[in-house]
C-alpha cells in the first residue's frame, strides 16, 4: 500500500485501482501527446473515439460476448437506468417484473409503478431481505415484458448464484456493485446494466450491455435521452458523453484484462470473501452476517456485532489501522466491507486479521 493511502472499503463511490490511478495522474496533463487533458479534447477527436471505442470493446472480450450485443454509457446512473426500462419495454399494455430482494430492486420497481406497469415476481422482503429468492419463488405474471432482477444487493450483501430462467421473457440485470467481477452467461440477458462507480470508475455513467435486437426499437413518445436506441445508433455520442469517466472506465476494463480476466477476478474476490465469512462463521455468536449462508454476496460483506457500541468502536479502531469505510447502511445496520475487484486481497487480509484480535479483545 501507498504510504498516504488507505484500505477503502467504501460502498460507492469506492476503490479504483491503484495502477490505474497512477496511468490517469501521468497523462492528465497531456493526453496522447495532444497538449491537453482527456477532459479537455472534444468528444468527437480521434483521441477520444479511440479510448470510447477500446472501452466498448473490451467489456464484451471480458463479457464474451458477440455481436448481437452492444455497449452503451448513458448518465444518470443505475437510478436512471430505473426509470428507462419500463419507459421502454413495458409497453403495449405489458408489465415489468420485479424481483424484490433489497433496496435499489425496489426502487426500480417503485418507477416502474409510477408509470403504472409494476408487477411483483418475487420477494425475499419478509425475511429482512437476507436471502435471494430461489427460482421457484419467482412468478411470472402472463404479461412480462421482462423480469428485472437486482443481481447483487449492496445494501444486505446478498447475490445471485444463478441465473433465473424466464422461458423466454427477456432478463434485465442491474449489476452495479458487480459487474465484471465473475465471468456469467451474460448472454442469457438481453439488457444489463450498472452505475459504474461500484467496480467500474468514477462516478458519472451507467454502463448499459444489450441484445441488439432488444433495444433497436424504442417508443418515439418518449425524450430522446431515454430511448435506449439513441444511444446504440449514436454510438453513445448523440450529445456529449462523461469522457473523463469513460476513460477510466476503458482503463479498469484493461486492468481487469492485464489480471487475467474475470476468472482471475472471481477467484481472487472469492478468496478475500472467504477470508471475512470464515472470521465471521468461526465466531458466529460475536460477528452476525446478516446475510443467508446460500445468498452471500463475494462484493458486499454485512454483519451486526452483539452491540451498537461494539460496532462504533470496531469502526473507530479499524480506521486508527487504515481500514475506513466499514460503516454498515443505515437501513441495515452494524458493518459493510466492500471488496470490489480493485481491493487487493492483503487489505481484505488486514481486515481478517483485525476482526480476529478485536473478537479477542471484546468478546
Ligand atoms: C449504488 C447502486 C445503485 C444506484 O446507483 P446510482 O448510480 O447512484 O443511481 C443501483 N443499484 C445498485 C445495485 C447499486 O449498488
Amino acid at each position: 500500500m501507498e504510504a498516504n493511502r488507505v484500505y477503502n472499503f467504501n460502498p460507492g463511490p469506492a476503490v479504483l485501482p491503484l495502477e490505474v490511478l497512477k496511468e490517469a495522474q501521468a497523462e492528465l496533463l497531456n493526453f496522447s501527446n495532444s497538449g491537453m487533458s482527456i477532459m479537455e479534447i472534444s468528444h468527437r477527436a480521434k483521441e477520444y473515439e479511440e479510448v470510447h471505442n477500446k472501452a466498448k470493446a473490451d467489456i464484451k472480450e471480458l463479457m464474451k460476448l458477440g455481436d448481437d450485443y452492444d455497449v452503451l454509457f448513458v448518465q444518470g446512473g443505475a437510478s436512471m437506468e430505473f426509470a428507462m426500462v419500463p419507459m421502454n419495454f413495458a409497453i403495449k399494455g405489458k408489465r415489468g417484473n420485479y424481483v424484490l430482494s433489497g433496496s435499489f430492486a425496489t426502487k426500480a420497481y417503485k418507477e416502474a409503478e409510477i408509470q403504472g406497469v409494476g408487477y411483483i415476481a418475487g420477494s425475499s422482503k419478509a425475511n429482512d431481505f437476507r436471502n435471494i429468492p430461489k427460482q421457484d419463488e419467482i412468478k411470472l405474471s402472463d404479461d412480462a415484458a421482462y423480469l428485472h432482477i437486482c443481481y447483487n444487493n449492496t445494501i444486505y450483501g446478498t447475490e445471485y448464484h444463478y441465473i433465473p430462467e424466464t422461458n423466454g421473457v427477456p432478463l434485465i440485470a442491474d449489476m452495479s456493485s458487480d459487474m465484471l467481477s465473475r465471468p456469467i452467461d451474460f448472454s442469457k440477458f438481453s439488457l444489463i446494466y450498472a452505475g459504474v462507480q461500484k467496480n467500474l470508475g468514477p462516478a458519472g455513467v451507467a454502463l448499459v450491455v444489450a441484445k441488439k435486437s432488444f433495444i433497436e426499437n424504442s417508443p418515439e413518445n418518449i425524450p430522446t435521452m431515454l430511448r435506449y436506441n439513441t444511444y446504440s445508433k449514436k454510438n453513445s455520442l448523440y450529445n456529449t458523453p462523461p469522457a473523463f469517466c469513460i476513460y477510466m472506465v476503458g482503463k479498469v476494463a484493461a486492468w481487469i484484462k492485464k489480471q487475467g480476466g474475470l476468472t482471475a477476478m472471481a477467484d481472487r474476490n472469492a478468496k478475500k470473501a472467504a477470508l471475512l465469512y470464515d472470521v465471521i462463521d468461526n465466531y458466529s455468536d460475536f460477528y452476525r452476517g446478516h446475510a443467508q449462508k446460500d445468498s452471500r454476496s463475494f462484493m458486499n460483506v454485512t454483519l451486526r456485532l452483539p452491540t451498537e457500541e461494539l460496532e462504533a468502536k470496531f469502526i473507530a479502531e479499524a480506521k486508527e489501522q487504515k481500514l475506513c469505510g466499514l460503516k454498515g447502511h443505515r437501513s441495515v445496520g452494524g458493518l459493510r466491507a466492500s471488496i470490489y475487484n480493485a481491493m487487493p486481497y492483503e487489505g481484505v487480509k488486514s481486515l481478517a486479521d483485525f476482526m480476529e484480535k478485536f473478537y479477542q479483545k471484546n468478546k
